[in-house]
């Protein structure tokens, strides 16, 4: 609850945790630049180390294999034109930061429950001898499903190519081992599990030679120049720290989801659960209620006093039809009337009574509308 009001938009961001906010404040207390070579330096290259060991634990990277960046859409930018293949191939469901930085990248079909096709995969890979750089997300903003990635990356690498994950949403969800998943890539966003907006980092293996995008003082080992964002990058060390120790605590969240989602289809036999059949990350429901319009959906829930999101909900207010869900095969009304509750580590059981609340007014003005 935040102001009274119940918070179910953890997927686009989530609330700053405790250990996060004392990081960073203890940063911003000091002073000092991580590459100057006197105590207050130091200081603050310890700051900054120390956080680079507490995001490779979370997961299972080497620090030295971590370059922090301005937030998961710069992870994925570096990655795609950092990894220096001409030819690459995405799955259709990856996030436009993703798409945008490799707009003539193969689209990879998904199936109906929004898991990728890795026979489509395998069939596209083969079709072209010219090593590739793939980017498959370890699980999808919008419906949670989660990917094939450690299948895929095995595939991937019998055809020498180099694979890049958008591990933004998994990260503090789900465990994650990069080892274990194949990825030559890992992206990762500081505010989707408790650190602040505007931190992340790319996870790059030791066989990739990265092009860095930004040049200039050589920072992150030529990867990433600029001085390092101390308090931003000490906040993010804490909060992976803090996400690591909840990973159990965060999948018994799908005991609430679950129940979320059967009352929603009790009060509203005409919704759907949108990926149901998918794997999906612990807090993420998809619900269309075709009839109405999601974006209306998500007003009338906001008057009732709970968030949620809809369609590509973290990109600014937009409400246009989800690329993600016309990938999955929806039709245009049920895609337009997707809304996604996402749960976080600050949900508690009442939020979702409040949910199911307001829920049961729409459904009941949805179906009045329709009779
Ligand atoms: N990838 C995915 C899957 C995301 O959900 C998001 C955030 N909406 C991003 C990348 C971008 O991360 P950031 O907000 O840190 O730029």
């Amino acid at each position: 609850m935040t102001n009274g009001a119940v918070y179910l938009d953890h997927n686009a961001t989530t609330p700053l945790r405790p250990e996060a906010r004392r990081a960073v404040e203890a940063a911003f207390a000091t002073t000092g630049n991580p590459s100057s070579a006197h105590r207050f330096g130091r200081a603050a290259r310890r700051a900054v180390e120390d956080a680079r060991e507490q995001l490779a634990r979370l997961v299972g990277a080497r620090p030295d294999a971590v370059v922090f960046t301005s937030g998961g859409t710069e992870a994925n930018a570096l990655a795609l034109a950092g990894a220096g293949r001409r030819r690459v191939l995405v799955s259709a469901i990856e996030h436009p930061s993703v798409l945008a930085a490799a707009p003539g990248a193969t689209r990879i079909p998904v199936d109906g429950d929004g898991t990728v096709d890795l026979a489509a995969f395998e069939n596209a890979l083969a079709a072209d001898p010219e090593p590739a750089l793939v980017s498959i997300m370890l699980a999808n903003n919008e419906t949670g499903a989660i990917q094939p990635v450690a299948k895929a990356a095995e595939i991937a690498r019998r055809f020498g190519a180099l694979v890049h994950c958008d591990a933004v949403q998994a990260a503090g969800k789900i465990a994650i081992d990069v080892r274990a998943l194949g990825a030559h890539l890992v992206s990762l966003s500081g505010h989707k599990f408790g650190g602040p907006m505007g931190t992340g980092a790319l996870i790059v293996d030791d066989a990739v030679s990265l092009a860095a995008l930004i040049g200039g003082g050589g920072q992150e080992r030529g990867r990433r120049a600029g001085t390092e964002n101390v308090p931003g990058i000490a906040g993010l060390g804490a909060a992976a720290e803090a996400a690591w120790a909840g990973l159990d605590a965060f999948a018994r969240l799908a005991d609430w989801r679950d129940a979320l989602e059967s009352r929603a289809l009790a009060a509203a036999p005409s919704a759907r659960v949108v990926g149901r059949g998918a794997a999906r990350l612990p807090n993420t429901s998809c619900l269309a209620l075709p009839g109405m319009a999601a974006e209306t959906q998500v007003m009338a829930l906001d008057l009732a006093g709970v968030a949620v999101g809809a369609g590509a909900a973290c990109s600014s207010g937009k409400t246009k039809a989800s690329p993600v869900l016309a990938a999955m095969g929806l039709d245009a009304d049920t895609a337009g009337s997707a809304i996604r509750a996402s749960l976080g580590w600050t949900t508690g059981e009442g939020d979702i009574e409040r949910f199911i609340e307001a829920w049961t007014a729409l459904a009941a003005r949805a179906q009045a509308a329709a009779a």
